[in-house]
């Protein structure tokens, strides 16, 4: 599923390579069945994608797309939905496979364009993306020219769901593994871009987040950091007590003059905000491929500026700064 071997080729002798050595046995405690019941069956559903011979991939525009010349037979066209079926829910997109389009629960696209007029052309880097979901930016950052992408995230299903884009993408410079940034191994120094989106709020030390970021990039590399952030000067931070729009696992919202604030005590070079917007239900929303419920269910019915604990409703900011 995941072509270990071509990465360790890639990588040997570059500033990946500690990393090389590590791969076979991360990837397998990765996907290990212990991790997850239904991983044998996802991987089912994997293996049952059809044939489909690819004459076209756009990773520019806000669908990535793959198609084909000749038109799907309907049993092509039913196995390719039932597989993709299969590995519901799909949370980051949207995807377009041959006409088949995957309405995903976030409107990712939209982050992308608030994000990509402030970043360093990415033409020619090696870019990491922590806590990638399902590779969505990953091909995005592809598509914008980056030369090799290595998206990580621990969650086996986005993984494999990764795994499906790539069975038809078939693009060896792009790579989604399955772990977490705790097991990317220490003072890599190899990366020109790093992305963390999403993630500082669900870590519970953001410090040791941000100087494992700061040790992956080179000297001068740029961090683009996305999370959620609350109104507010240098001085206030939330920490929610028990769960914030029903997430469990949230430990810290800081206000972004406190992100910038992290930064800056970490060492980072001219951390700036440079984009502060309120997440609204039409960018995160249930869909036909994410039927559970979504951000409308976690706000305060009676005043959506609230989450449902009586929280300040999400916010979120991309804030850049380059490694010292
Ligand atoms: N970056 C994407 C996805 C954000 S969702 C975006 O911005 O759209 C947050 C992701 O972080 C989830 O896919 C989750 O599996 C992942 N995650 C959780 N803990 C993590 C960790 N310790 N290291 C890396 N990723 C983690």
């Amino acid at each position: 599923m995941i072509d270990i071997q071509s990465l360790q080729k890639r990588w040997a002798d570059g500033p990946l390579e500690p990393w090389a050595k590590l791969l076979t046995e991360q990837v397998a405690a990765g996907l290990s069945v212990l991790r997850h019941g239904d991983i044998p069956r996802w991987q089912a559903a994997l293996e049952s994608l059809p044939e489909i011979h690819v004459d076209n991939a756009s990773l520019d525009a806000a669908s990535v797309t793959v198609s084909a010349q000749d038109s799907m037979s309907e049993t092509t066209r039913e196995k390719l939905e039932s597989a993709l079926r299969g590995l519901c829910p799909w949370r980051k997109g949207p995807y377009d496979l041959f006409g088949l389009a995957i309405d995903t629960e976030w409107h990712s696209d939209w982050k992308w364009d608030r994000l990509t007029p402030h970043i360093a052309p990415l033409d020619n880097r090696r870019v990491l993306d922590v806590g990638c979901g399902n590779g969505y930016h990953c091909w995005r950052m592809r598509g914008a020219g980056a030369n090799e992408v290595i998206g990580i995230d621990p969650s086996p299903l986005f993984v494999i769901q990764f795994a499906a884009l790539q069975r038809y993408l078939q693009d060896p410079a792009v790579a989604v593994l399955p772990m977490g940034i705790e097991k990317l191994p220490p003072k890599l120094h190899a990366f020109d871009t790093a992305f963390s989106m999403g993630v500082l709020y669900h870590r519970r030390s953001p410090m040791e987040h941000l100087m494992t970021l700061r040790d992956s990039l080179r000297s001068g590399g740029e961090l683009v950091l996305e999370t959620l952030v609350i109104e507010g000067d240098e001085r206030q931070c939330l920490v929610p007590q028990g769960r914030y729009a029903r997430m469990g696992n949230v430990w810290f919202i800081p206000s972004s003059a406190m992100l910038v604030l992290w930064l800056a005590k970490l060492g980072w070079k001219n951390p700036r905000v440079v984009d502060e917007s309120v997440t609204t239900t039409d960018e995160q929303r249930s869909t036909d491929w994410m039927s559970y419920q979504s951000l409308a269910n976690f706000l305060d019915p009676n005043d959506p500026t609230l989450t449902l604990e009586g929280y300040p409703a999400p916010r979120r900011a991309v804030v850049i700064a380059e490694a010292p």
